[in-house]
Order: structure tokens, then C-alpha cells, then sequence
């Protein structure tokens, strides 16, 4: 009876798990909805795909107006299969593109630009209430989900980390950048963290992880296990 009831809940459920570059939040985001049969949104991948085709059409990112012109242009893409998410430009599959220094340095420019925040939000909003209505739901990632995006998430995560640990982890992420050394990394990040500040809003109500300590799975099990107790007590 118990398992049956969770199960019920957890397939409707919305996990969001923000925080910063380096955090650790889309590989144990990703790793947790496995474990939950949960959908997997990476709404960081969204911002990303965008810049890399603004970047690819040669527009100038700083001239807001000029991105703004342009954002019915591209249709992305979004999958939701955590073991198998993609992000598409048109027909092209940019998932592993967008992760290079090249669109990391240059997207917080487009993701701090209003209305490809209104545009993007929309898209997760609806990504989200597709994935509740289909009963399958969803772990929703990135800077503003608790708060903007899904403020009704049943459960929210905001994960920390140190900035040393987060440059590692990135660094170790790029590895086949020679240029991404850690120092470099740390750099960029600290750029990309100034930049994004005005977008990374935390939800008041979120459960706050440092990761600096923990392993992958440690982070995994504390999002699993908030994610099975809000199954169970839904309301508690
Ligand atoms: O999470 P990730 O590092 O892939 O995000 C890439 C960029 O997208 C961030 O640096 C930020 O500028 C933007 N972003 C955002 N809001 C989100 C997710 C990402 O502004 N919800």
C-alpha cells in the first residue's frame, strides 16, 4: 500500500535542484531522476544552445535589442530522458557543443537579457507541466528553478560548493580543453559567477547542500531521499 502511494506521488513530482557552475547539481540532478523514474530538464543546456546559435549566426551578444530580434529564430529542442538528454538547434544535435569555454563565456550575456529569460522560462514551464500531466515528473536544474521557474516544486535543492572545489570539478569536466586548467577555470567561474548573481535567486524554502565534501552519490542519496520523504508525506 505504501509503495503503491508513493510511487502515485513521486510520478508527478517536481524536484529543483539550483546552483552555481561546478556545484555538482546536473550530474547528481541527472543521477537522481534515474533513480526516481523521473524526466530530467536541463534548463542550463537551454541558455546554451541559444547562445551557441546566436554565436553561430554572428550576433553581436552584447546588443540586447539584436538577440532579442532574432529569439523566434532557432527552435531548440528539448530531451528528457535522464539517461539520454539532448538538446537540438533546428534538426542539429548541440548537446555536447554547448558544454565548451566558448559558449560558458559567453552565455551569461544572453541568459541576462529579459526576454530570452521570459522566452526560455516558458519553454520550462511548459516542459514541466508536460512531464506532471503525464504523470511521469520531472528534476528540473539550474539557477532560478525553486524560485522563478517552478516556485510550486515539491522539493527544492540549492547546492553549494567551495569556489576551489568547483573550479576542479569543471576543469576536470573540460579535459579535453588543454586550455581549461584549473586556474583558467577558476577564473572564467569566478566571472561567470558575477555575471550570473542577478539570475541565481534561492528559494527560501530550498534545503541547501555544500557539496564540497561529498562525493557524487552522497549528494544523489540526500536528493533521493528528500524527494521519497515528500512522496510519502507529501504535505509534511
Ligand atoms: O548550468 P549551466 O552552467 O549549464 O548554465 C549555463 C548558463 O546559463 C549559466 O551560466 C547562466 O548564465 C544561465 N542559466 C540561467 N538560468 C538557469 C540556468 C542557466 O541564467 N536556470
Amino acid at each position: 500500500m505504501d509503495t503503491v502511494q508513493q510511487c502515485d506521488h513521486q510520478a508527478a513530482l517536481v524536484v529543483a535542484v539550483d546552483g552555481p557552475a561546478g556545484s555538482g547539481k546536473s550530474t547528481a540532478a541527472r543521477q537522481a531522476a534515474i533513480e526516481l523514474g523521473l524526466r530530467y530538464l536541463d534548463t542550463g543546456a537551454m541558455y546554451r544552445a541559444l547562445t551557441w546559435w546566436l554565436l553561430s549566426q554572428r550576433v553581436d551578444l552584447a546588443d540586447a535589442t539584436a538577440v532579442t530580434a532574432m529569439l523566434g529564430r532557432p527552435r531548440l529542442t528539448v530531451e528528457t530522458d535522464p539517461r539520454a538528454p539532448r538538446i537540438l538547434v533546428d534538426s542539429a544535435d548541440v548537446t555536447g557543443v554547448v558544454r565548451g569555454r566558448e559558449v560558458s563565456n559567453a552565455v551569461s550575456l544572453v541568459a541576462a537579457i529579459p526576454q530570452v529569460r521570459e522566452t526560455l522560462i516558458a519553454m520550462q514551464r511548459q516542459i514541466i507541466a508536460a512531464a506532471v500531466a503525464a504523470g511521469t515528473g520531472i528534476v528540473a536544474e539550474g539557477r532560478d528553478i525553486g524560485s522563478v521557474v517552478a516556485p510550486d516544486a515539491a522539493v527544492k535543492v540549492f547546492l553549494t560548493a567551495s569556489e576551489q572545489v568547483r573550479a576542479r570539478r569543471r576543469s576536470a569536466d573540460l579535459s579535453a580543453d588543454p586550455a581549461a586548467t584549473v586556474a583558467t577555470t577558476q577564473r572564467e567561474q569566478a566571472r561567470r559567477d558575477r555575471l550570473d548573481a542577478p539570475q541565481m535567486v534561492l528559494a527560501a524554502d530550498a534545503v541547501q547542500i555544500d557539496t564540497t565534501m561529498l562525493g557524487l552519490d552522497e549528494v544523489v542519496a540526500q536528493i533521493v531521499g528528500l524527494a521519497r520523504r515528500q512522496a510519502v508525506a507529501p504535505h509534511g
